[in-house]
């Protein structure tokens, strides 16, 4: 298996590995043996949230594993009920302390929840973290672009990491777009569909997992990094994280790519953000 996950450049200065691992919907009693098995199989890039009940493990997993604090690098997110004004610091130190480490290598807004208003505030303390050296590397999770726009205009720091819905059926072309003309990295979250639609058995697909000898996953992860995303899959099956880890030695061509753009239906399979409160 060829390994050489590529790092791609924050505006914090930090890099982040371009694929990383996945912890949503983990059951709290698998994840450590999950994360372990990651670890295992090469992964060094960690994505949890607070909301997802399972830091405390994830750190566990860590900690077993022996693999230097500084070779992982790792994810949470402030959960949406935290958001309000004084609650912020403290979940982030919460966070720091179930998963056991002293600094996230980047911490995101999970939610804009744009009814409640209360973003900006909450960016304001998210700047603390980075200016003290706690957080890295700041960013958000599933930000609009107009939510993206009042944040810049306000914030003392650009959010380095937007990670959004983002599969071969919604593409999120005008706001990757935007987010190159700022700086701001695309990250790919449900980045398999989440198994909510027929995407592996999709015919460019098909056609080019027969055409490299390897599996449709392959394919959709390989189309994620050859278009520049920062991508997380999750599995519970070991073997299905060697697979989705194993995706450095082929390429797809310009034809092959073109015809999974070409599936984009501007269609989400999760949330709204404009809608989620
Ligand atoms: P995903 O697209 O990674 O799909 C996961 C599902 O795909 C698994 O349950 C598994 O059944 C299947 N799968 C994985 N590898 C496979 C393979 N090789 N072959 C066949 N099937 C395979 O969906 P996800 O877990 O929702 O997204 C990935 C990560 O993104 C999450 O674990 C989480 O860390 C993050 N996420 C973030 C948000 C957010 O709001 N910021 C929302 C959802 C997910």
């Amino acid at each position: 298996m060829t390994s050489s996950v590529p790092l791609i450049q924050l505006n914090s200065g930090t890099q982040i590995p371009q694929l990383g691992f996945g912890v949503f919907l983990v059951d709290p009693a698998d994840t450590q043996r999950v994360v372990e098995d990651a670890l295992a199989v090469g992964y060094r890039h960690i994505d949890t949230a607070t909301g997802y009940n399972n830091e405390t493990e994830v750190g566990a997993a860590i900690r077993a594993s022996g693999i230097p604090r500084d070779e992982i690098f790792l994810t949470t997110k402030l959960r949406n009920d935290h958001h309000k004004a004084g609650d912020v610091e403290g979940s982030f130190a919460r966070s720091l302390d179930m998963l056991g480490v002293d600094y996230l290598d980047l911490y995101l807004i999970h939610w804009p929840l744009p009814a409640r208003d209360l973003y900006l505030d909450t960016w304001r303390t998210f700047e603390t973290f980075a200016n003290d050296g706690r957080a890295r590397a700041i960013g958000v999770s599933n930000f609009l672009i107009p939510h993206l726009e009042r944040l810049i205009e306000h914030a003392d720091i650009v959010p380095a990491v937007n990670q959004v819905e983002l599969h071969p059926i919604f593409q999120q072309r005008e706001l990757r777009s935007f987010q190159a003309t700022h700086g701001i990295k695309t990250e790919a979250w449900g980045p398999l569909g989440q198994g909510k639609y027929d995407l592996f058995g999709m015919a460019p697909i098909q056609a080019a997992a027969a055409a490299h000898s390897v599996q449709p996953a392959q394919v959709v992860l390989r189309w994620h990094l050859q278009t520049g995303n920062i991508v997380i899959p999750k599995s519970n099956s070991r073997d299905r994280m060697a697979q989705n880890f194993d995706v450095f030695g082929f390429e797809l061509s310009a034809d092959e790519m073109a015809a999974i753009d070409a599936l984009d239906e501007n269609r989400r399979v999760g949330g709204n953000p404009a809608e989620v409160d």
